[in-house]
Parts: C-alpha cells; structure tokens; sequence
C-alpha cells in the first residue's frame, strides 16, 4: 500500500473543475484505478496556499513572494476558505482522504500558510513555482542554480514534510542541463534535514532517474505523488513504476515516507 502524498482540488487555480473530494472518493471506491500499479490506502488533497490566500491575479503575480505585507493582507480570507476547507475534508477521511498543502517560502522564510493551521494539515510540502532569478527576468544560467540551490537548501531547513517536484522548475529553467553533483548535494540535504524527496508524475523530468538512484543508495525518504490536476492522473502511478525500473530499482528498494 502506497499514499499519494501530493493532489489537487478545484481550489487550487490550475486544477480542472471537476476536482472535488467526491470524485476523488469515487475513484478511490474502484479497485482497477486505485491499483494502478500500486495499491494507494491513503490520498492527500495539498491545495496550493497561494490559490487559498490570494484571488487568482494576485497569486500568478508573485509578489507576495518580496512583500510579504501582501500576504498578512490576505490572512482573514485564506484562514475562512481553509476552515471550510477542513471541515469538507474531515466527512472524507474514512474514505482515506486526508487535507495537506503545498505552500511558497516568502523570501522573509514564511510560508503562504498560517502557522495557526500548521498541525491542521497532515502534510506540509514547500515547492518551488517562483523564484525572483529565473529566465523570464533575464538572469544567467548560473544566477539561477544558485538562486535554486539557496532557496531550496533554506527550504529543507524548514518544517516540511516533503520537498515538492524537487527539480521542475530548475529543470525548465535552464533547459534540463541540471548538474549531477546539485542532484547529490538536495538529495544528501533532504537526508540531513529528514525530508521526503517527492517523486511527482505531473511533469516528467529525467533528473528523477538519478534522484531516484542516489536517493535509493543513500537510504533518502521518498513521497510518491500524482500531483494531479485532472481526473485522468488521479492514482496514476506508472511514471513511478517506469522510474524504478529506469533506475534498476524495486519499490521495497526505497524508503517511503509513511504518515
Ligand atoms: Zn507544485
Ligand atoms: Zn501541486
């Protein structure tokens, strides 16, 4: 049995409409989608804090992310929607669906969450979407490994459960040329800092192979996730099977993050 660490609902802006916990209870009740090829016992919905505190303009304009005065602005109508949040999730945890989230590091170090409702999520995962070196605002390829590497090392030093898509946004950042030794030096971090590395089918990126083989021989916690956005990847878990073949691994190879 396997968890699916990491999903959305249609709370989250880049999501399809038709996400609820309904349909994830649904598809959950089929036994040839919920073993497809691993059995999942448990699913959490990780909305994106961002959609949750700020209407859609303000959260695609990322700059909260250097004023974070815009984020203590939003608090009282992020708070309301994730109370009603939790209190729609809670009629679905027999069914094996939990609430977690998937927040932004603000560059004052706090998250787009409020601490207040920290323990009410049963997993914290702390991703990169933005970062304020990136292609787009013209920075050089080595500006932007060192911008990711600082974010992401201070990521880890935060209260985390799990290291979201742990390489995306790098990857396309700087057209998939993402040195081996970086991949090294997250993986050893996340071990360090007892971290869950996500493997995350949303976006298939080849930097999972090899996360996935040191990760494996160093003894790293992993966190398969499906990252769904849309009906058809919900308990989709053959590019995490593809991936453990590609790295000459089985499942019980691996430590997965267990909660
Ligand atoms: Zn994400
Ligand atoms: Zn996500």
């Amino acid at each position: 049995m396997i968890s699916d660490f990491h999903t959305h609902s249609n709370l989250s802006y880049c999501a399809e409409e038709t996400m609820t916990p309904e349909l994830y209870k649904e598809i959950l009740s089929d036994p040839l989608r919920r073993k497809n090829p691993f059995e999942i016992d448990k699913v959490f919905i990780t909305d994106h804090g961002m959609a949750i505190y700020f209407p859609k303009e303000i959260a695609w304009a990322w700059q909260y992310m250097a004023d974070s005065s815009i984020f203590d602005a939003h608090r009282p109508r992020g708070n309301a929607i994730i109370e009603k949040h939790l209190r729609i999730l809670g009629k679905y945890k027999d069914c094996g669906i939990f609430p977690g989230i998937e927040v932004e590091m603000m560059d004052d170090g706090r998250f787009t969450l409020d601490p207040e409702f920290r323990k009410s999520f049963k997993v914290l995962i702390g991703s990169i979407h933005y970062l304020h070196c990136s292609q787009k605002n013209g920075s050089s390829p080595i500006q932007i490994l060192e911008a990711w590497e600082s974010h992401t090392m201070r990521l880890l030093d935060k209260d985390i459960d799990v290291l979201g898509h742990p390489f995306r946004w790098l990857h396309y950042q700087i057209d998939g040329q993402i040195p081996p030794e970086l991949i090294k030096k997250t993986v050893d971090a996340a071990i360090r800092s007892n971290v869950a590395l996500e493997l995350n089918s949303h976006y298939k990126i080849p930097a999972d192979i090899e996360m996935l083989k040191y990760g494996a021989e160093k003894g790293a916690l992993f966190a398969f996730s499906t990252d769904s956005h849309r009906p058809s990847e919900i308990c989709d878990f053959t590019y995490h099977a593809s991936c453990l073949e590609s790295a000459g691994l089985k499942i019980s190879d691996i430590k997965l993050l267990s909660i």
